[in-house]
């Protein structure tokens, strides 16, 4: 089993896509990425399961 795996989101604001690295030994993380086509902060919360199921949930980080 691999401890880093890659996902891709896409960004919220402008949906281009985004290669994530997730290292799987972190069960849940929070993080702010920025895009780097419109380099805005994208907020990234990440879950991963005891099955090594992977959870990302990618949200507009100006949302209040
Ligand atoms: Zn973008």
């Amino acid at each position: 089993m691999s401890l880093l795996e890659s996902r891709h989101i896409s960004c919220p604001y402008c949906g281009e896509l985004i290669e994530l690295v997730i290292d799987c030994s972190i069960s849940e993380q929070n993080y702010v990425e920025d895009c780097f086509v419109c380099c805005r902060p994208i907020e990234i919360g990440v879950c991963v399961d005891s099955s090594g199921e992977i959870q990302i949930i990618a949200r507009d980080g100006n949302e209040v």
